[in-house]
């Protein structure tokens, strides 16, 4: 039986994660920050809480992240643990990168004091690439325009440096947005769907966004979580672009909602204090490499994508 340890085990993609490598027969050993203080949310909805252990562990901590790698000694470290949004970040950027690369860093240097062979996934970001030229492939420059960015942008130098300096099996997966019924209320796509139904059941009047002309690579957040899985199966280590492969503008995600829970345009109000300091305008991604090597499928739309969380949202009765 393998045994992985995934960090970020209670945030959206490592419930996801969690529940496949549960399918797949790992022993699952999900990092968290306290016992006090965790969220079973993802757990329980896929049913798997009884079957992954909860470790605390302070990431931010070389000598507690080093203990937990000599005790569970893990084939596999998916690393999903992070302040994820943008943002946030603008609003905290010191936490943000503190924490997003000295976590990072922390792991590697345990593996590489503890002569590990565990595989590490870093969970990357499309973000990166900043405003660059489309489609975005596993070679366009980084180009971080964000504290989010940037912290995204030194974990995945890192983890690069760590692979050819030391040998180490490291990998950064160059995530774009995917998106679940497990995604948190503070990201565009889940705040619109559930604006949108508390509209219609005439609980709220109004849903009030940013900059909803700038367009993104939306994805599947359960298909997303394997290509993690399947980075960590190859031979060598390399680094991966997982998305799919075009973009569309936050107004058409607010329009497929609104039409979809027979919504009025005229609640939409575009509120400019909303705005960020620094934004990408259009970003998507080439995904062949992706499917060529890692034989990764993926082919949906993603407003097919929006049709299934709103049916999973209502099914859910949450308003
Ligand atoms: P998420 O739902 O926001 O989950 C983040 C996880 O990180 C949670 O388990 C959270 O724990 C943990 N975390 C945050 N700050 C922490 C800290 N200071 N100490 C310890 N744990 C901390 O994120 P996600 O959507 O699953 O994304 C997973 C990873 O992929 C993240 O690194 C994110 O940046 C990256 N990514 C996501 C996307 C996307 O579209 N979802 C795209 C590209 C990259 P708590 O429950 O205790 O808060």
């Amino acid at each position: 039986m393998k045994t992985a340890i995934i960090t970020g085990i209670t945030g959206q993609d490592g419930a996801y994660l969690a529940a496949l490598l549960c399918q797949k027969d790992y022993k699952v050993v999900g990092l968290i920050r306290s016992y006090h203080t965790i969220n079973r949310k993802g757990l329980k909805y896929l049913g798997i809480q009884d079957q992954v252990e909860l470790v605390e562990c302070d990431l931010a901590d070389l000598s507690q992240v080093m203990a937990t790698i000599k005790e569970y000694k893990p084939d596999e470290i998916y690393n999903l643990a992070a302040q994820s949004s943008v943002s946030l970040s603008f609003r905290q950027p010191i936490g943000t990168i503190q924490f997003n690369v000295v976590s990072v860093l922390n792991i590697l240097e345990a593996l590489r004091m503890l002569d590990s062979p565990a595989k590490f996934y870093q969970a990357s970001s499309s973000e990166v690439f900043g405003d660059s030229e489309l489609p975005i492939r596993e070679t366009t420059y980084i180009n971080p325009i964000s504290p989010y960015s940037i912290s995204k942008a030194s974990a995945h130098w890192i983890t690069k440096n760590y692979r050819e300096s030391y040998g180490l099996f490291g990998c950064s997966g160059f995530l774009f947005n995917h998106e679940s019924y497990l995604r948190s209320e503070n990201f565009f796509v889940k705040k619109v769907i559930l604006q949108a139904i508390k509209i219609k059941k005439g609980h709220a009047e109004t849903l009030e966004v940013g900059n909803i002309d700038i367009k993104r690579d939306f994805g599947w957040a359960p298909k997303y979580v394997e290509a993690m899985y399947l980075m960590l199966q190859q031979d060598t280590p390399e680094d991966y672009l997982i998305c799919s492969n075009r973009s569309v503008t936050l107004r058409s995600v607010i329009e497929c909602v609104f039409k979809e829970l027979d919504v009025s345009m005229d609640r939409l109000v575009i509120d400019e204090k909303l705005f960020r300091p620094t934004e990408i305008e259009d970003i998507y991604g080439d995904n062949s490499k992706s499917k060529k090597q890692l034989g990764w499928e993926y082919d949906l739309s993603f407003y097919d994508v929006l049709k299934t969380l709103i049916e999973e949202e209502l099914a859910n009765g949450k308003d």
